[in-house]
């Protein structure tokens, strides 16, 4: 898995015994460096999890190719990346799992939520026991066993009723929510442009084949007290923006239940100069203000 998540892609295996191995990312979409997954692979290896950073799909017909050859799995967290496809192809639909967020921190929100998407039958069923606290009652409410009982480790995934029903609504607006965010995320890539040419900053990439969903609008600043300053500057404008992630492989759980494999050059590199601007369904009568404060700030 790449370093350059958000903590619960390790989080997910750690809590079931498995030693993530973290991997550099991309210098153009962030994503897994796929060229490094191979050397990476030992005998105990059992799967690969890649995450879609920003909604933009990893380049999945080589890592697809690479899991083959080895027998491995492909975990797709694609919290970031509904809506998204590659190639043609739903996000979180091209390996054996893949896993959608609902944190109201994403596109689609039911404050908090998922969804696993399974390819084969009978990750379906062990999920469907696993969410509902390791039992069968799934099969009893279909009339297929006529008692339930414990038949797995599980827990308590479930949502609630009226936690459903805000996700249900959320999701019946999927495409108008996609296209306002899409609108705001090309607002952004336009004004930076001339700020990318000046050699100020560096703006997101999307891949030939990438069909991407507008999570999430990035700059890239030329050194960490570069970034410090413009947080700064826009906060005193009143624009909030953010940055992330520490890379897991330099966290203290992560030096404690992981390893890398190779540099990390690349993640700690892009971690020191990232910033997020603000990107929410709603926000463009701010627009003109936010851009005027960053054009002030990258001056
Ligand atoms: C938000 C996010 C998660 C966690 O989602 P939860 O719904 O909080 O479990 C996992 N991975 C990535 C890449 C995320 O952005």
């Amino acid at each position: 898995m790449p370093s350059f998540t958000f903590v619960s892609t390790a989080n997910a295996f750690v809590l079931r015994g498995a030693v993530p191995v973290f991997i550099d990312i991309r210098q153009d979409t962030l994503n897994i460096d796929e060229t490094l997954i191979e050397q990476a692979i030992t005998p105990r290896t059992k799967a690969i999890c890649v995450v879609h950073y920003a909604g933009v799909a990893c380049e999945m017909d080589v890592i697809l190719d690479v899991a083959r050859r080895h027998g491995l799995v492909v975990v797709e967290d694609a919290a970031q990346g509904i809506m998204s496809s590659y190639h043609g192809r739903a996000l979180g639909t091209l390996g054996e799992l893949g896993a959608f967020s609902f944190h109201e921190t994403k596109n689609i929100i039911s404050g908090e939520g998922g969804a696993l998407l399974c390819r084969d039958n009978t990750y379906c069923e062990r999920a469907e026991i696993i969410r509902e606290k390791g039992t069968n009652r799934s099969r009893f409410f279909r009339g297929q066993v006529d008692k339930y009982t414990w038949v797995d480790v599980g827990s308590s995934y479930l949502p609630g009723e009226i936690t459903a029903a805000f996700l249900a609504g959320q999701i019946e607006e999927a495409d108008s929510i996609t296209a306002a965010r899409l609108q705001l995320w090309n607002t952004y890539h336009s004004f930076f442009a001339t700020f990318e040419g000046n050699g100020k900053l560096r703006r997101p990439i999307i891949p030939p084949g990438c069909v991407h969903n507008a999570h999430m609008y990035y700059l890239l600043l030329n050194s960490v007290d570069e970034r410090g300053r413009f947080i700064e500057q826009m906060k005193a404008l009143g624009v909030q923006t953010v940055f992330h992630y520490i890379p897991l492989h330099s966290a203290p759980a992560g030096r404690a239940h992981g390893r890398v494999s190779g540099s990390m050059e690349v993640s700690d590199s892009l971690s020191e100069r990232l910033v997020r601007l603000p990107l929410w369904v709603g926000l463009e009568e701010h627009m003109p203000h936010i851009l005027d404060a960053a054009s002030k700030c990258l001056v």
